[in-house]
């Protein structure tokens, strides 16, 4: 048993020296600290089935689809399996090229009142940020499209070596937790440290480890039922002009007080992923108890 978590260990150090190895795959910057008079709050967006309406990693994928591929996606999808593995086994299925792929992937549709969101929170500073736990590569041209390229990105660093698979790359990874392949829970922390409360807003699995720490969620579809599951407060949405709204009396709310209830202070929250309460190494979460693991 040693011996495996030794080898365990050691592949895992390997994976991350190959991770820092990777040019231009850098982390994101740490948020800008809150200054005095500016608004407290930072806005976190999934991307896949959130700013995109369907889940753009799953339709690059169709190409592939086979037993093994929909087996572990129900397995990650009922929070068995990690995303990191499962990314990085999908990147060597693929053989499409990359302009097919990014021309796929910006057909998907997308939420329009996104831009409207992200024009409104711009223009009282208050920080947007997209948040994907998937390939990463097409958002940035994506946004670029809607008109709101000037929002962060902070995803996996997938490239495409001439004359070879694709390669993933985790920047955004935890350095000591393997579960996902960015750690949205540094993202909501490193927001709220920087004194903002922070507003999730999210779909699916991989949000579990953004809403169970973020101040406010807003949720739909699988996240939903994490939310109730976990007994973590939420709001359901459906469009991002939901959204705007709320952000509008928001920001009312805060200019005629300071102090008002609507922006909550950034709280810390109890660990409940992480090295902190899984121990170090995982590359799948442990499973729930009456479940099993693949
Ligand atoms: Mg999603």
């Amino acid at each position: 048993m040693d011996l495996v978590v030794t080898a365990r260990r050691q592949a895992a150090s390997e994976r991350r020296q190959a991770t820092a190895a990777v040019p231009g795959a850098l982390p994101a910057a740490a948020p800008p600290p809150l200054r005095s008079g500016e608004l407290p709050l930072a806005i976190l967006v999934d991307y896949d089935g959130t700013v995109a309406q369907t889940d753009v990693s799953d339709a690059l994928m169709a190409e592939v689809v086979t037993d093994e591929w929909e087996a572990r996606a129900a397995e990650y999808d009922a929070g068995l399996a990690g995303s990191r593995r499962l990314m990085e086994w999908e990147v060597g299925l693929i053989t499409t090229s990359p302009a097919e792929l990014r021309a796929l992937a910006a057909a998907q549709p997308h939420d329009a009142g996104f831009a409207l969101l992200v024009r409104r929170a711009h223009a009282h500073g208050i920080p947007v940020e997209v948040v994907s736990d998937g390939f990463g590569f097409f958002i940035p041209a994506a946004l670029e499209a809607m008109g709101v390229g000037d929002v962060p990105v902070v995803s996996a660093d997938t490239t495409f070596p001439a004359g070879d698979h694709p390669r993933i790359a985790f920047p955004n990874g935890h350095p000591r937790c393997f579960v996902c392949g960015t750690c949205k829970r540094a993202r909501v922390q490193a927001h709220q440290a920087a004194g903002r409360a922070v507003a999730f807003v999210g779909d699916g699995e991989s949000d579990r480890y953004a809403a169970g720490y973020a101040d406010i969620v807003f949720a739909k579809h699988a996240l939903v039922r994490l939310c109730v599951e976990n007994g973590w407060p939420f709001r359901r949405w459906t469009e991002f002009t939901e959204i705007d709204s709320w952000l509008t009396g928001v920001i009312a709310a805060w200019r005629s007080d300071p102090d008002s209830a609507a922006i909550p202070r950034p709280e810390p929250k109890p660990f409940f992923c992480g090295p902190e309460v899984w121990g170090e190494g995982l590359w799948d979460p442990p499973a729930p108890a009456g479940r099993s693991g693949g």
